[in-house]
């Protein structure tokens, strides 16, 4: 919550800028690696969901691994205090010196998505005397009822390898000498909130899990992705972790012995971050008031990106509520962060929290329109 006390302080910086509660996501590290300790699950943070050093570092600090999908956040999770012993790295495109960066740095494993990144990996390996530890990331033809376009695990999109091809990529697997073979990875989408999505997913690990142990391939780790989505209308609330690792502890095979490992990104930052914005002005328009704001897509792209709905407050007005279109300045109508909402009575100079922004958000910042980029405040400096 922004309380009356956090805004008093607030009105002290220059907007735009990104707000970032750390007692907030210490709360809820604390509740994921406790719910996931408890069933004797591992959680991997995935980087790309905000790779800012500070919040890395916390993260770092509750001994949770690291999920890459760049050589550049391979190198950062290290520096942040992630073991590389503890670094995943998956991604359709790795390019050589990605591969090899990671192979020096040792590496948990390489979550590798075709017949030829495997070629690839196991050359540059036997080329710099190293074995590489890899997990078969599967497209296991879920659909995770999400936005379109954050959707991963299905037949038409270019994550993974496909069932049809498996039987092939092991063949090669066991030709390939520099590589270790240590499991299989998944991941079928971001921001899902029907978890019965994950029930059918479990379904799909377990007939791999046989069909794989039936070939004397069976699995060290199994890493199921992340995707948990997280509440965007109620900013304060924890997403529900409890309910989903139980899922899994319940739909798994109970045969399986491997290690289960997760990759949350969204669920573990969004909370935390607010992007903090002042109005610059209110502009009646023809069938609605814009509210334009001194933040806009460059900040936070996701409403223009993917028709994100993020929950806007405005902290230092209590009028009476009206409905306004809020905007940001920069030259693109998707330049909007909401549609005929409900806000106090709000003028020049107010005071705006875009809430729930600290996943995805200050990651994706551009400098489009020369913008310049915003800094950040952490609750530990007011
Ligand atoms: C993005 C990504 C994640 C994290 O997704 P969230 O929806 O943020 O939890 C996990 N694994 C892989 C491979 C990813 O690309």
């Amino acid at each position: 919550m922004i309380t009356k006390e956090i805004t008093e302080k607030l009105l002290g910086f220059e907007t735009p800028f990104y707000y970032y509660d750390t007692e907030m996501l210490k709360e809820i590290l604390s509740v994921v690696s406790g719910e996931a300790s408890n069933r004797g699950f591992h959680v991997h943070y995935a980087v790309k969901a905000n790779f800012n050093p500070v919040i890395m570092k916390i993260i770092a600090g509750y001994g949770l691994g690291a999920d890459c999908v760049s050589g550049n956040e391979v190198a950062h999770a290290v520096d942040c205090g992630f073991e590389a012993g503890e670094v995943v790295f998956a991604g359709v495109g790795k390019s050589d010196r990605e591969i090899e960066m990671a192979l020096n740095l040792g590496i948990r494993c390489f979550n590798v998505e075709s017949a030829s990144e495997l070629e690839v990996i196991n050359e540059l390996a036997v080329r710099l005397g190293k074995v590489a530890s890899v997990a078969l990331r599967i497209n296991p033809n879920v659909e995770a009822h999400t936005l379109k376009h954050i959707t991963t695990g299905t037949e038409e999109n270019k994550f993974g390898i496909r069932m049809a091809d498996l039987e092939k990529v092991i063949e090669l697997l066991r030709e390939l000498e520099n590589i270790h073979y240590k499991g299989i990875h998944f991941h079928i989408g971001s921001q899902i909130t029907d978890l019965s999505v994950y029930r059918n997913l479990c379904k799909r690990i377990n007939e791999l899990w046989k069909w794989l142990s039936d070939r004397d391939m069976e699995p060290e780790d199994i890493n199921v992705g992340g995707g948990l989505g997280v509440s965007y209308d109620n900013p304060d609330r924890f997403p529900p972790f409890a309910e989903y690792f139980d899922i899994f502890r319940d739909n798994l095979d109970k045969r399986i012995e491997s290690t289960i490992s997760f990759e949350l990104g969204r669920s573990l930052t969004a909370n935390c971050g607010s992007l903090i914005s002042r109005v610059l002005y209110v502009k009646p328009g023809a069938s609605e008031t814009f509210v334009i704001l001194d933040a806009g897509m460059t900040e936070l792209l996701r409403p223009a990106l993917y028709h994100a709905i993020h929950r806007i407050e405005n902290l230092t007005s209590d009028g009476r509520e009206r409905r306004y279109t809020v905007v940001g300045p920069v030259c693109e109508t998707t330049d909007t962060f909401g549609k005929h909402i409900a806000l106090p009575e709000t003028r020049r100079g107010d005071l705006v929290a875009i809430r729930s922004a600290g996943a995805y958000g200050e990651v994706m910042a551009s400098r489009y329109n020369m913008r310049s980029l915003q800094p950040e405040v952490f609750s530990d400096d007011l």
